[in-house]
């Protein structure tokens, strides 16, 4: 590089190294077929009808019919909900609206979703760590600590990686301790997969929550980048502010309040059904398999596991052209891998793949041990 855009680069910014997503290990634009199981995507796509009549125009900031349908889906008021583009874009303006860069930082509890400390960093915002206890709930002292130090607490329930959710006494207290003292974030990406343990009515009792959802879960729609945003009025007109002029585009629109119709919703209520069983099953059987533990829990669309062949493992996968998660680089997840639920095909195949590995593991270790034998003998 040269030594001009060198010195014009920012401290915070050299420091950066971009994020590893799914889609950058992997980019689905190769001539490879390939299964995908890395990313917690939906496996099979809905249709949609698309009018061009409006192309022309920019579109509203807030599209309304697509504020009052999500409104009506999560059972808030249209006035609680911000439209962005994915929830990542709802956890950017959460830190570029409440952290004043170089002199603030967030509250992070991992092993959890990547993107908050990226985000942070980004902003040349602090990142605190106050890492979950080893049953994957919060370290409640832990995140006491940090009351008065940091300007928004991030959790994450179902969270990712661990597919635990968190009980509402725990998210309760986390809001209690910081009333009055910082925003507290709850991601609820995967919440179609555990709907019992959605917190949005404690939004009325609590106006230092933030709730994040999104379209690229449950209902299927990750490519179209659209997420939500559930808060109190008060901090919708601070995240206003920072928001781009036009977030949701036309068509993103279009989509998004057709899969949010009556129609849609028991669409997708019966995908999660579906991927619900399938996940159960898989569990199950990767329980079978001696040598690997499953770890956490299976309230999202994935499973977390843990096999000390976890590196062989993933290249063997790779070299059929079947991509999982490798999670073992995350605090408490050493030798941890991730799967995606897919369709009925792709779980069968993966499931007959890591069955295989360690059959011929197995085979393989038997010639070792022999070979030891002979050298006693
Ligand atoms: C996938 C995911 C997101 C990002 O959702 P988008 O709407 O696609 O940006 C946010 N949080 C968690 C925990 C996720 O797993």
């Amino acid at each position: 590089m040269t030594k001009w855009l060198d010195q014009l680069i920012p401290k915070h910014v050299q420091a950066l190294t971009p994020y590893e997503s799914a889609r950058r290990l992997f980019s689905s634009s190769g001539s490879e077929k390939r299964i995908w199981m890395n990313a917690n995507e939906s496996p099979e796509a809905d249709t949609f009808s698309l009018s061009s009549d409006l192309l022309n125009r920019y579109p509203d900031c807030q599209p309304k019919g697509l504020i009052s349908a999500y409104a009506h889906y999560a059972g808030t008021d249209s006035q609680q909900v911000i439209a962005t583009r994915g929830a990542d874009e709802g956890i950017e303006l959460i830190i570029r609206a409440f952290c004043p860069p170089n002199e603030s930082s967030i509250l992070v509890c991992p092993p959890t979703y990547g993107m908050y400390a990226i985000s942070a960093q980004t902003f040349a915002v602090g990142v605190e760590v106050a890492p979950l206890l080893e049953d994957f709930s919060l370290n409640l002292s832990a995140i006491q600590d940090h009351v008065g130090k940091v300007n928004v607490v991030f959790l994450c329930s179902p969270n990712n990686p661990t597919g635990t959710a968190l009980s509402k006494t725990q998210i309760k207290a986390v809001l209690e301790m910081y009333a009055d003292k910082a925003i507290v974030v709850l991601d609820e990406a995967y919440i179609e997969f555990n709907q019992t343990t959605a917190q949005q009515n404690l939004l009325d009792k609590f106006d230092n929550l933030v709730i994040l959802r999104t379209l690229s879960k449950g209902f299927a729609l990750a490519g179209i980048r659209c997420g939500f945003i559930l808060s109190s009025q008060a901090i919708k007109q601070v995240l206003l502010k920072v928001i781009a002029p036009y977030p949701i585009s036309d068509p993103v629109a279009q989509i998004a309040c057709q899969a949010l119709s009556d129609h849609g919703i028991a669409k997708m209520r019966s995908r999660v059904d579906f991927l619900k069983q399938e996940l159960t099953k898989m569990s199950s059987e990767l329980e079978n398999i001696p040598t690997v533990t499953l770890m956490g829990s299976q309230c999202g669309n994935f499973v977390l596991f843990k096999s000390e062949h976890n590196k062989e493992l993933m290249q063997y996968l790779v070299s059929k052209n079947v991509l999982i998660r490798d999670q073992s680089k995350q605090l408490l997840l050493d030798r941890c891998l991730r799967i995606s639920i897919g369709n009925k095909d792709e779980n069968r195949q993966l499931l007959k793949l890591i069955q295989q590995f360690f059959n011929e593991l197995k085979n393989e270790s038997l010639p070792l041990n022999t070979s030891k034998n002979e050298t006693v003998k």
